[in-house]
């Protein structure tokens, strides 16, 4: 049987745990080298500097490409630093079409960085096809989507953005850090290229950043590979070694994270309090069926709203499970407000077009008894007019 018959929860576990050839040691060891002694003038080791490569760095690599069934898979300092690679493979005077409701520091990267080499943007509602077929343009080289995307949990249609974009010869690259392989796989949809922000659920813990890129062509490995070890910003060995130990456990912490999420949400919806609910594993959501024919589960994150900021204040003075912060996908639940955090750059009139209202809160559900949380949510409420 070879790796790639495995399940998804098989592979997790043997993809991170390739036994060290000159130990047996089960976990890949933490080299902490920088550089690799050549064996003569003209021979040359598998390894040589640590920008290029490192043993423990290549475990990793190998696992995430596995996992999402690439060619090769590539690993960095931050989930910003994976995107900012993946996005430099464009030239001066290349165009990238990107979804409305992408990632804010992606939003950044385009509009702030990418134009001063001139890389050209449009922003665009992905699940408005007559809208992205009017984007393109001679210079179209790329499709950049993020499904679900963040904070309204809209989902776009990987294989019918595919189909558009290839037909009009542009690449697609897919941001799958809210869903992970465990929950849906974008390369097998038509995605060319996958980004993620490991610093989340595939890292699992809050306790490192990390990136990840994997490409699904050859060309575009040797490409990712250029500049990953031109530009330098590759993920420590330490970290490395973190992630992985983290992407073991990744099929347990999305199963359960996923279907507290979807019990959690049902309860929401009842709350008097709630005038809205956010997640596209519900049943009664516009999403819903688009979601679960490109993926397994609704996943971890949601967003709902309760009307007002003063609410949205009183809420978090009382909640006593979530920790309120920034990010998401993490043993602990984790609860923010967009409109004063990730969505902070925006003007009220640019939030509410995305659906970004005064009372909304994001939701990353954790690993908790999802009857504490939902007793926890239930005092708050109380509390609340
Ligand atoms: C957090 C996040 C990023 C950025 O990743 P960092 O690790 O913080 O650099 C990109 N995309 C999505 C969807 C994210 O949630």
């Amino acid at each position: 049987m070879s790796q790639a018959e495995f399940s998804d929860w098989t592979k997790v576990v043997k993809s991170t745990a390739k036994p060290d050839s000159h130990t047996g040691a089960v976990n890949p060891p933490i080299y902490l080298s920088s550089t690799f002694e050549q064996p003569g003038l003209d021979e040359f080791g598998q390894w040589d500097y640590a920008r290029s490569g490192n043993p423990t760095r290549d475990v990793l690599e190998e696992s995430i490409a596995e996992l999402e069934n690439g060619d090769r898979g590539f690993a960095f300092a931050t989930g910003m630093a994976a995107i900012s690679t993946a996005l430099l493979t464009l030239k001066q005077g290349d165009h990238v079409i990107v979804t409305k409701n992408v990632y804010g520091g992606t939003f950044r990267l385009v509009t702030e960085v990418l134009v001063n080499y001139g890389i050209s943007h449009t922003f665009v509602d992905l699940s408005d096809e007559k809208a992205l077929k009017d984007a393109f343009q001679e210079n179209t080289k790329v499709v950049y989507l993020e499904t679900p995307a963040n904070p309204t949990l809209q989902v776009t249609d990987i294989q019918k953005v595919s189909k558009i974009a290839h037909e009009r010869g542009a690449l697609v690259f897919a941001d799958n850090t809210f869903m992970t392989p465990i929950l849906q796989k974008p390369l097998e949809l038509g995605a060319d290229l996958i980004v993620h922000s490991a610093t989340k659920f595939l890292a699992g813990h809050s306790d490192i950043l990390a990136g990840l890129v994997v490409t699904k062509t050859k060309a575009l490995s040797d490409q990712v590979y250029f500049l990953q070890n031109a530009m330098g910003a590759t993920l420590g060995v330490a970290d490395s070694f973190l992630l992985l130990r983290g992407i073991k456990t990744l099929g347990v912490r999305m199963q359960t994270s996923s279907r507290n999420a979807l019990e959690f949400v049902k309860w929401l919806t009842e709350q008097p309090v709630v005038t809205k609910v956010n997640y596209p594993g519900l049943e009664t959501s516009d999403s819903y069926y688009l979601q679960i024919s490109q993926a397994k589960a609704g996943g971890a994150v949601l967003s709902f709203d309760i009307g007002t900021e003063e609410n949205v204040k009183k809420l978090i003075e009382e909640i006593k499970i979530p920790v309120f912060s920034v990010s998401l996908g993490a043993t602990e639940s984790i609860i923010s407000y967009p409109p004063k955090m990730s969505h902070a750059e925006l003007n009220r009139e640019e939030r509410l077009e995305r659906g970004i209202t005064d009372g909304l809160l994001r939701l990353s559900i954790g690993l908790e008894d999802i009857d504490d949380l939902k007793q926890d949510f239930a005092q708050a409420f109380e509390k609340l007019k």
